[in-house]
């Protein structure tokens, strides 16, 4: 009966909630919404629902994507309903999205099909996911069939959502805090344990279905697991390493690292490695794997530390712009270890021993720490760190981290817990460059003369958090090498969602560190801001997701600040 009622959750459910969200502006609204939907979905379904009513196939710390593109769509378009190709693309210019092609067509089509069968949540969701699992030969033509056979099946109103969500182009403006909201609203519970309670499991599907079955106190016992990646603790800037230095009673300095941040759980003989997005990189680091093993000395924890590059002929730390090629790299694993060889600097530990620790104070954390591993020097290593409040002392340790070409210092809160997710002002980082922005690539152009076959300029967006959209702040067009122009071209092409003449809107997922001489109002960006002189400082894919990049009221933020000081 159980099992009836949950492969019953009809897919035209979600389409109307779909086209519901898509029509409401209003983020309490767009809450209510979601709300009602989660209210009537089984607990089972619940995990399914949440990343289905959140565009999403795959949770975000997840490598599956559903691999289609335009081209397959168009493809699959035809194949369902029998338009010619010639119409399809007409009407694609027409409306600019594949999803209202798909609509069209379906309601153009006259004959109707033998097979139709009523489409429920459980069997979208079971196709959509296969999509990424099909490899190999002639995986291209079974998921145009899987494709086409879903279409054939759905009304007008689901083909235009079902093609929405496998092109990634659902963009009804569910950002996690109405996620959040709604879960606390469908289930009676406070928001601030749903969000708490995510930051240790960072996956709204089973948060929804624990604030379902458990409510607020099953909210409450979500903990740290071993093998569970979670959301790790942020850093805030501060202005001067004096600032940082008289924000704590007490507090512990350590070098600030430019590696990738990396969580070890240790579980027997098991080694899981995560990153700060959540990724599960413990295949591509065998090496780290095996210091892991041979550093850490307790039978079970979770340490944090930075992974930094190393150049193996003279041993100088690299850029992680080079180390992000390891944690992409999915063959090849072993020779990458050698060309690419790694050292870890830890500094936390979250769990020891079948208990999580994060609620005792830093210092007490880090002599855990000290206990449990054995260093391995110039492989696994503790993070240098100097405990001081004397600025003289502070000022030569700052020094010396850049003489050794880091970043610049951390300066965390002796006495705080281990807070995740948020930035809590635990710990402050000091750097001597003006702050730059992560902005998130959302169009571009083709370039002109020699440049032609790349795409040369490209807009740059911030987040606005309430609609979960990105509006435009600049266009970035230097500090990239033709390789890195190539580079970036490759990358954007599949992600082209429309184009006009040079100009071309991209899916926002390219994550770039953007340096600027001055922030300035502009009418001419969504935005109402410009960032002047902007240069490409790196890409930042690998750790940040679109979601995470800075917001408008960053920019805003940072405009108000230089006004200050000048
Ligand atoms: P940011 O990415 O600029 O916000 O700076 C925070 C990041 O610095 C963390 O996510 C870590 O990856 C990195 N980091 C480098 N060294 C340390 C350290 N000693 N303690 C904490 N984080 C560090």
């Amino acid at each position: 009966n159980l099992h009836n009622k949950i492969c019953n959750m009809k897919y035209s459910v979600l389409a109307d909630v779909y086209e519901r969200l898509e029509k409401e502006s209003s983020k309490l609204k767009k809450t209510d919404i979601l709300s009602e939907l989660l209210l009537q979905t089984p607990a089972e379904l619940l995990p399914k629902v949440v990343l289905l009513a959140t565009g999403k196939v795959f949770p975000a710390y997840s490598e599956l994507k559903t691999g289609v593109a335009s081209k397959m769509m168009i493809k699959a378009i035809m194949r369902a309903t029998g338009v010619h190709e010639k119409d399809i693309l007409q009407k694609f210019k027409e409306l600019g999205d594949l999803g209202s092609v798909a609509e069209w067509c379906i309601k153009e089509k006259k004959q109707v099909a033998l097979f139709k069968k009523e489409l429920t949540v459980e069997l979208v969701y079971r196709d959509l996911q296969s999509l990424a699992t099909l490899t190999g030969s002639g995986s291209q033509e079974r998921k145009l069939d899987l494709i086409a056979e879903l279409l054939v099946s759905a009304t007008p109103k689901e083909a235009r959502y079902i093609v929405r969500t496998i092109l990634e182009t659902l963009r009804i403006g569910v950002a996690e805090g109405i996620v959040r909201d709604a879960i606390a609203k469908s289930f009676g519970v406070d928001p601030k344990l749903v969000e708490n309670a995510w930051f240790w499991r960072p996956d709204y599907g089973e948060i929804a279905r624990i604030a379902k079955e458990e409510g607020e106190e099953g909210l409450k016992k979500v903990r740290i697991e071993l093998g569970k990646p979670i959301m790790v603790m942020l850093g805030e800037k501060a202005p001067t390493l004096k600032d940082a230095l008289e924000e704590f009673e007490r507090c512990i300095l350590e070098y600030k690292y430019d590696g990738a941040r990396t969580c070890i759980h240790k579980k027997g003989k098991k080694i899981w490695l995560f990153t700060r997005r959540l990724e599960d990189i413990t295949a591509q680091f065998p090496d780290l794997v095996k210091l892991a093993k041979e550093g850490i000395i307790v039978d079970e924890c979770i340490v944090e530390g930075e992974t930094i590059g190393i150049n193996p002929k003279t041993g100088e730390p690299i850029p992680f712009q080079q180390l992000s090629r390891r944690i992409q790299r999915k063959y090849d694993v072993a020779k990458m270890a050698e060309e690419i060889p790694v050292r870890i600097y830890l500094f936390d530990i979250l769990y020891i021993n079948g208990k999580s620790i994060v609620h005792k104070p830093l210092k007490e954390r880090r002599d855990i720490l000290e206990k449990s591993i054995r260093t391995i020097p110039g492989k696994f290593e503790l993070s240098k760190a100097l405990i001081t409040k004397d600025i003289k002392e502070a000022e030569k340790f700052y020094k010396d981290a850049l003489k050794a070409k880091q970043e610049g210092l951390m300066i965390k809160n002796l006495d705080a817990p281990y807070q995740p997710g948020r930035r809590v002002g635990y710990m402050l980082k000091v750097k001597p460059t003006m702050e730059p922005l992560d902005l998130v690539i959302i169009g571009a152009e083709w370039g002109t003369g020699k440049r032609a076959k790349w795409l040369g300029s490209y807009v740059l967006g911030c987040r606005d958090p309430d609609t979960g959209r990105f509006l435009s702040c600049g266009m970035l067009g230097t500090g990239l090498t033709d390789e890195q122009f190539q580079e970036m071209t490759n990358k954007l092409k599949p992600l082209i969602i429309k184009e006009e003449g040079r100009t071309v809107k991209v899916r926002p997922e390219i994550v770039v560190e953007v340096g600027y001489e001055e922030i300035q109002k502009s009418p001419h960006y969504e935005s109402g801001y410009a960032l002047r002189f902007p240069r490409l400082i790196r890409e930042r894919t690998m750790e940040k997701s679109a979601e995470e990049a800075d917001t408008i009221e960053r920019v805003k933020n940072l405009f108000e600040s230089q006004s200050k000081v000048k």
